[in-house]
């Protein structure tokens, strides 16, 4: 029979990456799955203002890099491999990946949220060559402004335009109602002379020979909004796509995360919070699922 694991943990961002700290240190050898590169969304952020310990702030990319020297250090197992699907065989977790599939104890999923494509004719042919809905993933030139149009008023939304400010291109906010983000993100927004429209309602997304034109609408009025590409602020939702059916149907409208009803599975971070999506909630909930999965194994090991 294959190893069986104590744990797998699927994702290396914030809530992964602490969980993984957590069980490495407790003795726990667990094995990171992340499809893509370590430190998860908070790569894209411009300035994390609100994770203690930094005073002045830190860039999201570098705290990230941070958390994944730390893994790296502790000589954690972390494979750059997607999961494909998760399922129960009796009490033991099955892990598919691309290439095997692991059999563990437990699992945390800490997988975060992935983009919903807005429902704009035009937007679905041109994502990931005009339209982006992370800027991580963007080609981002250093030798030529670009002008980019950012959709959405929360703060990813101004976040965003401030990175791309910083970095010597334009950033024009479109919003289809008032902005609701962090009353000193617009403040800053404003002082870098970063344009906020707002009751825009976005009809259509064109390329052009430079661009992209976006057909919009404000009240009765049309208009055209012009740029060099798109970038979508707004819509995430729990990526969950990896657990089966049956599974779920379990972990649906948890009530207490990091804990569902499944013993020994655990969804930790953005991909459990909603709303309420911070990399030290995500922090968090990383190390409070290690800790549970500890004593789940501790009490299985007991029962033999
Ligand atoms: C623009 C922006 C600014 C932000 N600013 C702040 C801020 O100032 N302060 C703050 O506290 N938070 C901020 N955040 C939020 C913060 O980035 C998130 O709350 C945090 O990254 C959540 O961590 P997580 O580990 O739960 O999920 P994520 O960071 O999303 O990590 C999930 C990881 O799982 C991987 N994954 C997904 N599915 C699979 C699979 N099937 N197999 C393998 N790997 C998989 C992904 O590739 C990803 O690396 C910001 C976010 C954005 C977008």
């Amino acid at each position: 029979m294959a190893e069986v694991k104590n744990a797998v943990i699927i994702g290396a961002g914030p809530a992964g990456m602490a969980a993984a700290i957590y069980l490495q240190r407790a003795g726990l050898a667990p094995l990171v799955l992340e499809k893509d590169t370590p430190g998860g969304l908070l790569r894209n952020a411009n300035l994390v203002e609100n994770y203690p310990g930094f005073t002045r702030g830190i860039r999201g990319e570098e705290l990230a890099a941070r958390f994944v020297e730390q893994v790296e250090s502790l000589g954690i197992e972390v494979k750059k491999e997607s999961a494909k699907k998760v399922k129960l065989t009796g009490d033991i977790f099955k892990t598919e990946t691309e290439s095997a599939e692991l059999a563990s104890r437990a699992v945390i999923i800490a997988s975060g949220t992935r983009p919903r494509a807005p429902r704009i004719p035009g937007v679905e042919g041109l994502q990931g060559k005009k339209v982006f809905s992370d800027i991580v993933s963007m080609h981002i030139p250093e030798n030529k402004e670009n002008h980019y149009l950012v959709l959405g008023g929360g703060d990813a939304a101004f976040d965003y335009a401030l990175n791309l400010h910083g970095r010597g291109h334009r950033a024009t906010i479109v919003s289809r109602s008032r902005p609701q983000c962090l009353p000193l993100l617009r403040e800053r927004a404003a002082a870098n002379g970063i344009a906020v429209r707002e009751g825009i309602l976005v009809e259509q997304v064109e390329e052009t020979v430079q661009g992209v034109v976006m057909r919009c609408r404000a009240g009765p009025r049309r208009l055209r909004l012009y740029g060099d590409a798109v970038v979508v602020a707004y819509g995430r939702t729990p990526e969950l796509g990896m657990l089966d059916r049956a599974l779920l149907r379990r972990v649906k409208n948890i009530e207490s995360p990091p804990a569902t009803e499944v013993p020994g599975l655990y969804l930790a971070g953005d991909v459990a919070r909603g709303r309420n999506r911070q990399t030290g909630i995500a922090v968090g909930d990383g190390i409070m699922a290690a800790m549970l999965l500890e004593q789940f194994v501790a009490s299985r090991r007991r029962k033999g």
